[in-house]
């Protein structure tokens, strides 16, 4: 068993992993590529009251809920955060998160400025934020366009809101900007790599460093 392994100690508190990015800068395909490299992270699922899309699937892409069911839910202290946009809520259930944040399991989220902002706020000490940058407007607009998604009038109010989410960079713990796609990969990867070795995200430290000065290790 290497050192690694031995050391590791399920009492490694998880961190919240806040990716975001204007709308085609390439938030989706990089926490895909996260996800699928990353083995014991998991993606928080959002709640929302809008309607599901061809092909989203419920508890998958979102838990789809009524106003009624939304609300009850705040209510009841079980979002961890929540926001209105565009006269739908969003919301993230709150248990799911603590629980893999206490089992040493790392939570993406995939949001926007403003939910990064709350999940901050909710959890401090607990996020790491991460701000993707396009290489230029003219290539966002091309990405956007090569997705293939959206009609001309969604690609011109994506361009328009891209400069207000743009503004909001500094809010972030990391920021790079998203030229290469295997490159942006690797450099979250080690942010997540570095950031998992904080102190105060290892409380299993004190004993350890105890014993190895003991001479029990
Ligand atoms: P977002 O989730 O931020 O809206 P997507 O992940 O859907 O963006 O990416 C938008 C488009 O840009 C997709 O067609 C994707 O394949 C492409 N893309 C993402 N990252 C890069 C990159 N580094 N270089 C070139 N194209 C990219």
């Amino acid at each position: 068993m290497s050192s690694e392994a031995t050391i590791r100690s399920p009492s490694r508190r998880g961190l919240c992993l806040v990716l975001v990015a204007p709308s085609g800068a390439g938030k989706t395909s990089v926490s895909r590529a996260l996800l699928a490299q990353e083995d014991s992270m998991a993606l928080s699922v959002s709640a929302t009251t809008r309607a599901p899309r061809v092909g989203e699937v419920e508890g998958v892409h979102y838990h789809f809920r009524s106003p009624e069911e939304f609300e009850a839910m705040e209510r009841a202290g079980e979002m961890l955060e929540s926001a209105a946009v565009y006269g739908r809520r969003y919301g993230t259930p709150r248990a799911p998160v603590l629980a893999s944040l206490a089992a040493g399991r790392d939570v993406l989220f995939d949001v926007d400025w403003q939910g990064h902002r709350l999940i901050r706020a909710a959890l401090p000490g607990d996020v790491v934020g991460v701000f993707l940058l396009p290489p230029s407007l003219p290539e966002l607009e091309r990405r956007l366009r090569s997705r293939g998604q959206d009609s001309e009038a969604e690609i011109a109010r994506r361009m328009a809101a891209a400069r207000e989410d743009l503004s909001h960079w500094g809010d972030f713990d990391h920021v790079l900007v998203n030229e290469d796609f295997e490159a942006t990969v690797r450099t979250i990867s080690g942010i997540l790599a570095a950031e998992r070795t904080r102190r105060a995200r290892n409380p299993w430290l004190p004993e350890f460093v105890a014993e190895l000065m003991a001479g029990g290790r």
